[in-house]
């Protein structure tokens, strides 16, 4: 937590300090008369400007407040005093709301308003102001203690732990309060500056519970509260919340309020499904007095990724949220940004239209040859996936493997798209046992580089009977780099299998011979920003031929991707490039025509005929 009086001059700290102690001293002789003068304050000047740290509040009284309310407070038990050069003020200072609260109050004498310096330094006392109050019950709760029991020692260690327990959690639900919180918050926010992950707050705010207080009574108010926090807990701790969205902390912000802090959130659409959740949990009646109660909650989301808002920006912006599902209607949830939440929405529909596609017959592969330039024959054809969407017709990989990326979907996807390929491949097998059979070449993305990899990609090639050395995997640089710790076992473990492993689209990523070395590869694949600047660019043709040089100096095959023109095809035949794929050759295309582009009849190639 940032330290509230940082930055202060040694003389404002002195000033302050004396300020402090003479409050401590006379506590309990003010105490009834500040709670008057905050009364009066309150009473009089209408509504406070109300705002600053946790656990003290700190009300402004306007420049307009005339003298004599100011002295009606100052003779009520307030503070005149010359506040940190800011010119006199009076300052009002008690535990209110049973010591629960802390509350500064400033009126100024005089006419002019706050400057913003000042008013952010008042914030910052009624943050010490606040410790000040902590230390005050720490000492009252101790002396109590030992004058009731003779074990001092014991009892006081635990009154000890009991306070550090109170001041950071909600008497109530024994949820970590506001204060807990918003540490919490800050320490997310810092750690997501780093690695660059998303944080949410869940604003959530129990509809009509004001009602269900004043008919029924506090104390059944209270026991709600207590289930309500019972149920978001047991819900938001259940190991499956947990491995889906990070890691959240639920807080009770007071009242019917409470707090959701959801860390590594992975994309916003999460933060809409612990929102769900935490309506689902919910739904259940509540028993209480015999009776059933049914409740919902109104609740404001706002989530940053590295960073951007502070701690209090991000929490009033899920207040801010929360309000607005308050008068859209309540029993809702509300982003914050109007245009994310259109764009999450969206995301989050796609999301489960494409859950369902993997199970329905709306994904498809089509198959780009890679072809030999040595003798120009077919050897092999990359699979790739199309979605034929219902509404929004055939859709490219861009448009959803990305979004597939973002959660478990892509291994669901990944283990599809391996099977059908496979399937596809039996389907091509060669009878002819001289002629080569083709090999399938098939995407993976970093979350399926995991142990299980080796077993799934064994069982697509058992139940289909391709031999294993007809299968090609692509992974790319950054792949490799997302999980070298593991990567290295992974692909021993898969070419053990017999499969061969491909470097996908080489040279755009951090290209570091270190990969080549380390990990076990058999294929290079040059990515098409080079072979497009070949002829043009004399860099490029040198990083190509370079590249090649290297590929088959470490027994690589290389293949270069997004051949167009015959001249790049000519600068590549003249390199001695062992293999090609591109335009200029296929585009990608349904496995019907796969046999008749391996026994050489290409199809014809018109330039503007949109791929499959
Ligand atoms: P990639 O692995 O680099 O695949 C090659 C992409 O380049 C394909 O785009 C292909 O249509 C396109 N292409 C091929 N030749 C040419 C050419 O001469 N000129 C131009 N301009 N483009 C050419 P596509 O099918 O849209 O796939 C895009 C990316 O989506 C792929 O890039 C791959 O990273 C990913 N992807 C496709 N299918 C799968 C899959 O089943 N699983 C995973 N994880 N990723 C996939
Ligand atoms: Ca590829
Ligand atoms: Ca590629």
């Amino acid at each position: 937590m940032r330290n509230p009086v940082e930055g202060w001059s040694k003389p404002q700290l002195a000033e302050f300090l004396a300020f402090v102690s003479s409050f401590t001293e006379e506590k309990s002789a003010m105490r009834g008369g500040v709670e008057r003068a905050a009364e009066v304050l309150d009473a009089e000047v209408g509504a406070l400007v109300r705002g600053g740290s946790v656990e003290a509040s700190i009300g402004f009284a306007s420049a307009e407040v005339p003298e004599e309310k100011l002295l009606a407070v100052a003779s009520g038990g307030g503070y005149a005093v010359e506040v940190l050069g800011l010119g006199t003020c009076v300052a009002a200072a008690a535990a209110l709301d049973d010591g629960q609260n802390g509350q500064l109050i400033v009126a100024r004498c005089g006419d002019d308003a706050f400057s913003q310096e000042a008013l952010d330094l008042l914030r910052g006392m009624a943050g010490v102001l606040a410790l000040v109050l902590k230390m005050l019950r720490a000492l009252e709760g101790e002396r109590s203690l030992r004058e009731r029991s003779g074990h001092e020692i014991g009892e006081r260690r635990k009154a000890e732990q009991q306070l550090a327990h109170q001041t950071i959690h909600d008497v109530l639900t024994g949820l970590p309060n506001r204060t807990l919180l918003r540490d919490r918050v800050e320490h997310a926010l810092e750690r997501s500056k780093r690695d660059a992950s998303t944080v949410g707050i869940l604003f959530v705010d129990l509809d009509d519970f004001k009602a269900i207080n004043e008919s029924l009574g506090s104390p059944v108010g209270d026991r709600l509260l207590v289930q309500v926090a019972g149920r978001l807990g047991e819900t938001l701790r259940s190991s499956d919340t947990k491995a889906r969205f990070g890691g959240q902390t639920l807080s009770c912000w007071g009242g019917d309020e409470f707090v959701v802090l959801c860390e590594n959130l992975n994309s916003e659409q999460n933060a809409i499904r612990v929102a769900e959740r935490i309506a689902a949990a919910l739904a259940p009646p509540f028993l209480l007095e015999s009776s059933e109660l049914r409740i919902t909650a109104s609740i404001g989301i706002a989530v940053t990724s590295a960073g951007q808002s502070t701690r209090d920006e991000l929490i009033h912006d899920a207040d801010t949220a929360m309000h607005r599902a308050k008068e859209r209607g309540r029993d809702r949830y509300e982003f914050f940004d109007a245009d994310l939440r259109a764009r999450v929405v969206g995301r989050l529909n796609l999301e489960r239209e494409l859950g369902q596609a993997i199970g329905c017959d709306d994904l498809r592969l089509v198959y780009q040859p890679i072809v030999s330039l040595a003798d120009g024959g077919v050897v092999g054809v990359e699979a790739l996936v199309r979605w034929q969407h219902p509404e929004r017709g055939l859709l490219a990989p861009a448009e959803f493997i990305p979004l597939a990326e973002e959660s478990q979907l892509i291994v669901d996807l990944g283990t599809w798209v391996l099977e059908e390929a496979c399937r596809q491949s039996a389907r091509w097998q060669q009878p002819d046992p001289d002629r080569p059979s083709l090999r399938v070449s098939v995407n993976l993305s970093a979350r399926q580089l995991t142990d299980a990899l080796p077993e799934i990609v064994g069982n697509a090639l058992r139940r289909t009977g391709v031999h294993p050395t007809r299968l090609w995997l692509e992974l790319t640089e950054t792949l490799l780099m997302e999980t070298a710790q593991s990567a290295t076992d992974i692909l021993a473990a898969l070419r053990a299998l017999g499969v061969r492993i491909a470097l996908d689209d080489f040279g755009t990523g951090y290209s570091s011979l270190n990969y080549l070395q380390r990990f076990p590869l058999d294929i290079l694949k040059l990515d098409r920003s080079f072979i497009s600047r070949l002829g043009s660019e004399p860099s490029a043709f040198m990083i190509v031929a370079a590249t090649i040089d290297l590929g088959r100096a470490l027994g690589m095959s290389v293949v270069a991707e997004g051949v167009e023109t015959p001249e790049q095809l000519q600068c590549l035949r003249d390199l001695d490039c062992h293999f090609a794929q591109g335009f200029h050759f296929a585009r990608p295309q349904r496995p019907e025509a796969i046999p008749d582009l391996v026994s050489g009849r290409l199809p014809s190639q018109d330039p503007n005929q949109p791929p499959p």
